[in-house]
């Protein structure tokens, strides 16, 4: 079947090359102030050149093409009411990129540098994220530039309403299933969930992923992301007879997945140094309090400087950059970009060996060259940090037959995605000339999986 449409379809003279670089050029001229997106493909069309060039089928399909075009992009409205009393007016966005292996999953930010090209990189990198899950979970993403900081729980709840009664429209158990990101916690999890419970009039628990554990939550799903960094840092360090025992480790960040992630790492022996929040970063040479970062961030969300009113010992740095204190292992854990050149020159100068992506795309394309060509043992994030969509989609699973597993049952299902996701990465990089590159493999790994299903089914 597949070889009667090859034929059919105009054949192109052009080598792999001359692909990749001519669709990336195009999307940089229809998309040129996106750049968030625009480095979010590059990443990916560097690393696909060579799939190109052993499969032209994907070539003459145009699945480079449609897999940079998102299914559907949606905007709208959020009007809300401050306790003040005064009217405001926010965006909301919804971004569904593939369907491909199944419903659009992703998670909503809520953050005010939110706009179509954040949440289209976000939700262009979920498509490969979900694929090397091995869950059948399509890719999509959302959010809003609304800024929850400072923001009181009532004006939370009443955002969070307005933006469901829109959002309620384009999502569903098998259509499109919303989860946290930054901004984004069990506490909003829980507003969105039940304005789109009263909306629609019926209990569908798998529309949403990150709930209280009282009402379809999955154990596990808080610390999974976290977790799911470390072990997947965990297995790289082994395949190079080095382990997390010992080793002084950063941090970026103080929220969902920096918190989880200084927790595994902390088990695994390590000692972790530092963290940080918009603001600066708190440095503790006697290893970072978790559970008051905990305390602090989770419970009373305060700025992370609130930890040396217990710790006067520990050290704050207003506006400083996390990544000035020396470390082994580095785990970048707050937002995009927070990593670039000159920094991994300072990390790689500082005697780093391993850095491990918590963050969405944490690094930029020059960071990572310089990790590469250092010979840094380096996770990237879509790899590194799909443990968090995985345990979503397993709380998909347990909604759909209405049960619940123990945390103990979730952990272990979870180190196992890690671990084949890392095999999966370094057999796709062996097998395409990259050994040892973990973004390339990672990047081949999850596309190969999508791209035979838009194969199969059609040029839809
Ligand atoms: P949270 O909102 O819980 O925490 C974000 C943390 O990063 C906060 O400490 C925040 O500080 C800090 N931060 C955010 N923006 C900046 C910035 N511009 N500069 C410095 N620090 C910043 O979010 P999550 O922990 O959920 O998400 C963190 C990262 O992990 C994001 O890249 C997200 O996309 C990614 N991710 C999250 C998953 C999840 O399951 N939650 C899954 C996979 C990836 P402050 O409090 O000052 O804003």
């Amino acid at each position: 079947m597949l070889g009667a449409m090859e034929n059919k379809l105009q054949h192109h003279n052009r080598t792999a090359k001359e692909y990749v670089q001519g669709v990336y050029e195009e999307l940089k001229n229809r998309n040129s102030h996106e750049t968030e997106f625009l480095q979010a493909v590059e990443e990916i069309v560097e690393s696909l050149e060579v799939v190109f060039e052993k499969h032209p089928k994907y070539m003459e399909l145009g699945i480079l093409e449609r897999i940079i075009e998102p299914e559907r992009l949606i905007a709208f409205r959020v009007p809300w009411v401050d306790d003040e009393g005064h009217v405001q007016v926010n965006r909301g966005y919804r971004v569904q990129f593939s369907s491909a292996i199944g419903p659009y999953k992703g998670g909503l930010r809520f953050h005010p540098t939110v706009n179509a090209s954040i949440i289209k990189f976000l939700g262009f990198e979920q498509i490969f994220k979900n694929s090397l899950t091995g869950q059948p979970i399509g890719g999509g993403k959302g959010g809003s530039d609304f800024d929850p900081k400072g923001k009181s729980d009532l004006e939370i709840m009443r955002f969070c309403q307005s933006f469901m009664s829109e959002l309620s429209r384009y999502i569903g158990p098998d259509t499109d299933v919303p989860a946290g990101d930054i901004g984004v916690g069990g506490r909003e999890i829980g507003y969105l969930y039940g304005q789109y419970k009263k909306i629609k009039g019926t209990v569908e628990p798998g529309v949403l992923t990150g709930k209280g554990l009282g009402f379809g939550g999955s154990l596990a799903r808080k610390e999974a992301t976290g977790y799911g960094t470390v072990y997947f840092v965990q297995e790289m360090l082994k395949d190079n007879e080095q382990d997390f025992s010992g080793k002084t480790v950063v941090v970026s960040g103080s929220g969902n997945v920096s918190i989880y992630a200084m927790e595994k790492a902390a088990e695994f022996g390590a000692k972790v140094i530092a963290c940080s929040d918009s603001n600066g970063y708190v440095y503790d040479k006697n290893g970072i309090d978790v559970e008051l970062v905990k305390q602090i961030k989770e419970v009373d969300r305060e700025r992370i400087n609130v930890y040396l009113e217990t710790h006067p010992n520990a050290e704050y740095v207003d506006g400083g950059s996390v990544w000035e204190i020396p470390c082994e292992i580095a785990l970048p854990c707050a937002t995009q970009n927070e990593i670039d050149e000159a920094t991994a020159k300072t990390l790689i100068e500082n005697g780093v060996i391993a850095v491990g992506e918590g963050a969405n795309m944490p690094s930029s394309l020059q960071a990572i060259n310089q990790f590469l060509e250092n010979n840094v043992l380096f996770a990237p994030a879509k790899a590194a940090n799909a443990g968090g969509v995985a345990v979503s989609a397993l709380e998909m699973a347990q909604n759909s037959s209405r049960i619940a597993w123990s945390f103990e049952e979730v952990d272990e299902k979870l180190q196992e995605i890690m671990r084949n996701i890392y095999q999966n990465s370094v057999q796709a990089a062996n097998e395409y000339g990259k050994e040892g590159n973990l973004v390339a493999g990672s990047n081949i790994a999850g596309f190969l999986k999508v791209a035979d299903a838009m194969v199969e089914q059609g040029i839809i």
